[in-house]
């Protein structure tokens, strides 16, 4: 057979010319040696860490050796890769003790690109600029090879931006040149500029996340990298305690929307932005009258417009106010049903009106131990929840964006006797964000914030 006359003559894929940069082509043709008897039945298989690069497997015969070799010359030759290649050669039905050998493809310059910084998900923010109007993106380059030389790189960059798999802008730029030596990390940082008008612009205007490809030419070859960045919108809120809460109280609370809150609303690319702490002093004669917001048989409270329409914190900041307690003399039911906060739904910007704000029942026992992880987390999640009401969200299954999952943060809270019960619903979808961002209150990330 052809086959095997090709398999004859194991020389010839001994030490393939062109794969000079692999690490175990002996073993690889010891191994196609070896097993003559069993290769009619072999399989090659090319895997890759690198997005780029698809998996490739290669079934047949050994014979098909030299197709193995034509297509890992071609990975090494021509493709652009930022990180290893593993290329595994196994045989059928093997014995099972049999351990095929990995050829891993020693990197040669290689390139990993980071966002300056990031929400969750590892996705950078693109900074609006609004002076140019244009978005800013950051990417942190780290360079890096295993040869024993130094490599230039000749700083002239190609910029691919992707949304999926389709392109849509690519430019190039140049910065200085510089050298990556031995054994080194070089870290630059460059920017992009997308400019009004461009189709990557309108796209990162609606939070469309969007994938950029640096590719930097060098004297060893091109090296590719790309990291995801998106619009990331931000609200800032103004925190208003009224009621006994200590100073140290009042920053535990400010550090749970930090952290615990935060991390709902980062999911999907909305920050926290400033917070402020304000506080209605004991001695204010209104100090005893809010502090505890009583609800009349319908459930309304006069008490609680008159603490929203008096005491506003900054313009263009979400009002919330921590009282102390919820109650009401006819129906404590009434009190007991308002799960611990409540909020208009799509509540208005301008102040100084009787829902221009989140009430939430701050002192609630359940919430007491602000150093508890637990607590932290629960509370959490019922003050995301009545923000998400403020800015615009139903309670689910009310709105398109929230999901089958029955932990959506947007679920009816239980009663505050339950609280823990709602521990793990945290998950903000990202039809939930693009509601949530029409909101007034939901201003662009600038590059003026950093
Ligand atoms: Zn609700």
């Amino acid at each position: 057979m052809n086959n095997q006359n090709e398999l004859l003559y194991p020389s010839s894929i001994s030490k393939p010319s062109n794969l000079t940069e692999h690490s175990e082509s002996l073993s690889l043709s010891n191994f196609v040696y070896n097993h003559m008897n069993d290769v009619i039945k072999a399989l090659a298989e090319l895997k890759t860490d690198d997005s780029e690069l698809k998996d490739i497997s290669i079934r047949g015969r050994v014979c098909n050796l030299k197709e193995v070799e034509k297509v890992l010359h071609d990975i090494q030759k021509n493709t652009i890769y930022k990180s290893n290649i593993t290329a595994k050669f196994d045989v059928a039905g093997r014995r099972p003790s049999f351990n095929p050998p990995e050829v891993v493809f020693l990197p040669r310059l290689r390139l990993e690109i980071s966002p300056q910084s990031e929400a969750q998900n590892d996705i950078g923010t693109a900074y609006y600029d609004k002076e140019n109007d244009r978005y800013i993106v950051k990417a942190v380059c780290k360079f890096h090879h295993e040869f024993n030389h130094e490599i230039s790189v000749d700083g002239q960059v190609k910029c691919i931006i992707l949304n999926g798999s389709s392109e849509v802008q690519a430019f190039d730029f140049s910065i200085g040149q510089f050298d990556v030596g031995v054994g080194e990390d070089k870290i630059i940082e460059i920017f992009a500029f997308v400019d009004k008008g461009s189709q990557a612009f309108q796209l990162l205007d609606e939070y469309t996340p969007l994938n950029f490809d640096f590719i930097f030419s060098s004297s060893d070859r091109p090296v590719r990298g790309s990291n995801t960045w998106m619009a990331m919108g931000k609200i800032d809120l103004s925190l208003n305690f009224i009621g006994n809460y200590s100073y140290d109280e009042q920053v535990q609370i400010q550090s749970i929307m930090n952290n615990e809150v935060s991390s709902i609303f980062n999911q999907q690319g909305l920050l926290i932005g400033d917070t402020m702490r304000n506080s209605l002093l004991p001695t204010d004669m209104n100090y005893s009258n809010f502090k505890d917001i009583s609800f009349n048989d319908n459930g309304l409270s006069t008490e609680a417009n008159q603490l929203r329409s008096n005491w506003p914190g900054l313009s263009n900041y979400l009002d919330i106010f921590f009282v102390e307690s919820f109650s009401s003399v006819q129906n404590p039911a009434i009190a007991i049903g308002k799960d611990s906060g409540f909020s208009p739904i799509d509540g208005p910007t301008a102040k100084n009106s009787g829902d221009s704000g989140v009430i939430i029942e701050g002192k609630n026992a359940q919430f007491e131990l602000l150093s508890s992880d637990s607590v932290r987390l629960v509370f959490g999640v019922y003050i995301a929840h009545f923000v998400g009401h403020f800015l615009g969200l139903q309670e689910c299954p009310g709105d398109m964006g929230c999901s089958d999952s029955p932990l959506n943060f947007m679920k009816p809270p239980p009663t505050t006797y339950t609280p823990f019960g709602y521990i793990l619903n945290r998950q903000f979808t990202r039809l939930q964000f693009l509601k949530v961002a029409e909101h007034g209150f939901i201003k662009k990330v600038l590059i003026s914030d950093i």
